[in-house]
């Protein structure tokens, strides 16, 4: 069976690739010249990689660790110790550990808290266990209906100490989300700390071993072409036309260089592009029905991913650091996470600036001068002083709408991948899955998109042939 999918983000080749497991044929059309969507990566003039974000693979990261072995990429996940790492606001330069003991979860996660003494006292971690209680027992499904609440609004009812909030949670919430406590629906938060608490390498960190594009995306490319489907670049998706009974007739591709629209047909269709961008091309007869609707309130969130080349090493720390800082939310020393981007005599730093409603359209100009003031509590040592490091260069990469904004309330609006139109799938981290706006959410939305496709249409698999394409003007 022919199946075309808009968006070759890691949705959309994750459900290509499983299309052709199950022996479908798919045909990805990519907007941009660029694989990956939120992980696409470039090379500027000198040849050093910038990304549209700081990515990090977590131990809890099933579908994706399962996706790696099948492309026989395994040995590309540099793991990390297992520990997360807290810069201390207070006491600049200063860094607070949480290591993870290797003995079974959840036992693992407790005794690396208790063993904590720097962030929290013994009084808080008790208060902060009891709180945190209804959601280890009573599992996923309370924590499903905790959606009702922001985190800060639960952490408030459960009696949890507001240090617990500011210490911790203000930059969980900002690594896993963008955006702070207070706005963030207390599932979002509670459901990753559950699968770190019920997995022994949960939270275990991996770096990629070098650019997401190349290094992921590209592999996905090489194994869904080798087996008879196709992924094209530059063809944005830029209507989807229907038969009088509104399922889907074809994909009108625009031509970017200003030729004639090009009509594709298929027998299944799916969308794995941004929740914005679907929103906009729903056709009109759709809008009306309950899934599309609920939809209209999810929206992506603005983020900003900084790069700073300095003259020297700053660190020598090769792990995700929490930074606790008011502008920025984690940051890496790329030159010692990632094989690729690995110097021995100087630091890239990558950084995440989150949230980012009040700096998206802020200069580049202005957000180099903040983020090098936050950088000097950072590291006063390098910064401070009369031999500070010398910035060599920086790159920054804004995205006005990123993942969906997951404000309390957005469970409920997020669709599942079969919708009710019945040759016409969603794909997307922000598509309902249990992993949230993440890659692996991304990963196991295109699989549930391809098995739901071959549910839907069983023994249809063909022999591998490419599309049609049509022109229409
Ligand atoms: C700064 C940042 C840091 C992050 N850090 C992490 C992390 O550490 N760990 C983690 O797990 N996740 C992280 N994420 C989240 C993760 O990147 C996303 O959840 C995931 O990549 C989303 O994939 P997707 O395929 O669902 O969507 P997208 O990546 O948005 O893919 C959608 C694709 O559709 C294409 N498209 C758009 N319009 C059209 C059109 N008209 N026609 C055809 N194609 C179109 C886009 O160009 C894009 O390629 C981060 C994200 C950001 C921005």
């Amino acid at each position: 069976m022919r199946v075309a999918i808009a968006g070759a983000g890691l949705a959309g080749l994750a459900c290509a690739k499983y299309l052709v497991d199950a022996g479908h044929v798919p045909i990805v059309f990519e907007s941009r010249e660029v694989l990956g969507g939120l992980v696409a990566a470039w090379k500027d003039e000198d040849g050093d990689w910038y990304e549209t974000g700081l990515h990090v693979f977590f131990g809890a990261y099933p579908n994706m660790l399962q996706l790696f072995k099948e492309l026989g990429i395994e040995d590309r996940l540099q793991w990390k110790e297992h520990t997360l790492i807290f810069n201390q606001p207070e006491q600049p330069g200063v860094l607070s550990r949480f290591d993870v003991p290797d003995i079974p979860a959840p036992i693992n996660v407790i005794t690396s808290i208790l063993r904590n003494n720097d962030m929290l006292t013994w009084e808080q971690k008790i208060r902060f266990a009891i709180g945190l209680l209804p959601a280890i027992v009573r599992g996923q499904q309370y924590v499903e209906d905790m959606d009702k609440y922001s985190l800060l609004e639960w952490l408030q009812m459960r009696g949890v100490d507001d240090r617990v909030n500011s210490d911790i949670f203000v930059a969980a919430s900002k690594a896993l989300t963008f955006i702070d406590p207070e706005d963030v629906s207390a599932t979002v938060p509670l459901t990753a700390l559950n699968r770190f608490l019920q997995e022994r390498y949960g939270s275990k960190v991996a770096f990629l071993d070098g650019s997401p594009t190349e290094r992921l995306c590209q592999p996905l490319v090489d194994y869904i072409t080798e087996r008879g489907g196709e992924v094209q670049v530059k063809k944005p998706l830029k209507q989807i036309l229907l038969n009088p009974d509104s399922t889907v007739r074809g994909f009108a591709l625009r031509d970017i260089d200003g030729g004639c629209d090009e009509m594709v047909t298929a027998d299944a269709y799916v969308s794995a592009m941004s929740v914005d961008v679907i929103k906009t091309l729903l056709p009109e007869p759709w809008r009306g029905l309950e899934v599309f609707r609920r939809m209209q309130s999810l929206e992506g969130v603005p983020v900003i991913n900084i790069h700073l080349w300095f003259d020297r090493k700053l660190t020598d720390v090769d792990q995700l650091l929490f930074s606790r800082s008011k502008l920025l939310s984690v940051y890496a020393d790329m030159s010692n996470t990632c094989r690729e981007y690995a110097n021995p005599d100087k630091s890239m730093l990558e950084l995440v600036l989150a949230p980012a409603k009040d700096w998206i359209d802020q200069s580049e100009d202005e957000i180099l001068a903040a983020t090098m003031a936050e950088l000097k509590r950072l590291f006063p040592n390098h910064l401070e002083g009369d031999t500070p490091a010398k910035l060599l260069k920086s790159k920054i990469v804004k995205t006005p709408r990123s993942v969906y904004t997951a404000a309390p309330g957005s469970q409920a609006c997020r669709p599942e991948q079969a919708t009710p139109i019945t040759n016409f799938f969603l794909a997307g981290s922000y598509t309902l899955q249990r992993y949230l706006g993440s890659m692996e959410g991304a990963v196991l939305s295109g699989k549930l998109a391809a098995q739901a496709i071959d549910q839907r249409y069983p023994g249809t698999a063909v022999a591998a042939s490419a599309l049609e394409p049509v022109s229409v003007s």
